[in-house]
């Protein structure tokens, strides 16, 4: 599949669910609404969906959310998934998760093929990590981070850069990382869905401030190293691990941009930051064979925009997508 900038889409990213046992600050409001059950894919339609991605040429497929790992029986669905790295037609099959379910899963995810998965933790401090999630317990996470480490899998820290909550943080979090033989990539707030009473200009750090304070503690120092994804890499000196940026509002990197994300409901959604999408719920549904389906695909393909205009500042302080990234799969 190839897109009209000349991009490659080999990458899927598939929200499983929009619901999560976690309410971070950032994401959710605490009294979310979520969407109705009858509206949500069955395990083996986002099995069909995906399979057809990859008949398409997609060669890695995250699954994400909401959270993962409380859908009921995703198990199953990582279970039929990893035929397709048997074969060879997929390269890599991944997760995103609180880590809260890990513990639980991490042998079978093993078991599965999948070799990596990342863990977002934005605070050390269980206190603040019970504030920042609202529901989350640090423990049971760093629990699934040690189970998971254990299974063989290798573990990647996410943590949003929180102005005033975590930023006096990062640079002990490098610490942990290293000594614990993690890479770690550092978020930046981005502009998506009603979170309630919470301010993002006030939760808004640019990571160039952020990568400024590191340098007063660590080396870091530029690679070659790219995912085809937003984030740029460079090496900790001192501890050897990578450190990645995602600075979707400080540097555009739309241009490499390889990916498209599917919600559980079955839409598509060619850009994180653009409100376009295609239904592939419908096409699915019709029919027993994937041509209309491959068909919707590659006509969404030949839509996805050249890149996204996320804006936050004094006159721009609400979401510029409405829909939360529990939705799109972050
Ligand atoms: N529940 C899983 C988790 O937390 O890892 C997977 C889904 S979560 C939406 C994926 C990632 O998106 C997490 O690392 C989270 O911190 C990040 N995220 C959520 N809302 C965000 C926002 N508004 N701006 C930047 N990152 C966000
Ligand atoms: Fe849940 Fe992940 Fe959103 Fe936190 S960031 S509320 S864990 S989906």
């Amino acid at each position: 599949m190839i897109d009209p900038f000349g991009r490659h889409i080999s990458y899927l990213r598939v929200s499983v669910t929009d619901r999560c046992d976690f309410r971070c600050v950032y994401c959710m409001s605490e009294d979310m609404t979520f969407l109705p059950k009858a509206e949500i894919l069955s395990l083996e339609e986002l099995d069909r969906l995906c399979s057809a991605f990859v008949g398409m040429g997609v060669r890695k497929l995250r699954l994400t959310g909401g959270e993962p790992l409380v859908r009921r029986g995703i198990m199953q669905l990582f279970r039929s998934l990893s035929r397709h790295l048997k074969t060879g037609d997929l390269q890599e099959l991944t997760l995103t998760t609180n880590g809260s379910q890990l513990a639980k899963h991490a042998e079978e995810l093993a078991a599965c093929g999948v070799k990596r998965v990342n863990v977002s933790i934005d605070t050390l401090n269980p206190e603040k990590f019970a504030e920042i999630t609202r529901w989350g317990r640090l423990p049971q996470v760093l629990e699934g981070i040690e189970a998971a480490t254990a299974a063989g899998l290798k573990v990647k820290i996410n943590a949003v850069a929180l102005r005033g909550v975590n930023d006096d943080e990062l640079s002990e979090m490098v610490a942990w990382c290293g000594k614990h033989g993690h890479d770690m990539t550092i978020i930046e707030v981005m502009p998506m869905g009603d979170i309630g009473g919470e301010q993002r200009l006030d939760q808004y750090l640019p990571l160039s401030m952020v990568r400024s304070r590191l340098k007063r503690d660590w080396t870091l120092e530029e690679i070659d190293y790219r995912t085809g994804g937003p984030a740029r890499y460079v090496r900790v000196k001192e501890t050897g691990q990578k450190l990645g940026f995602i600075t979707p509002l400080t540097h555009n990197f739309c241009e490499s941009c390889n990916r498209v994300r599917l919600t559980c409901t079955g839409t598509l959604f060619m850009c994180l930051g653009q409100d376009d999408a295609a239904d592939l719920r419908a096409p699915l549904r019709a029919s027993e064979s994937d041509e209309a389906l491959r068909q919707a695909i590659r006509e969404a393909i030949s839509r996805k925009p050249k890149g996204h205009d996320f804006v936050i500042d004094r006159d721009h302080t609400g979401p510029a997508v409405t829909r939360h990234m529990s939705v799109t799969g972050g």
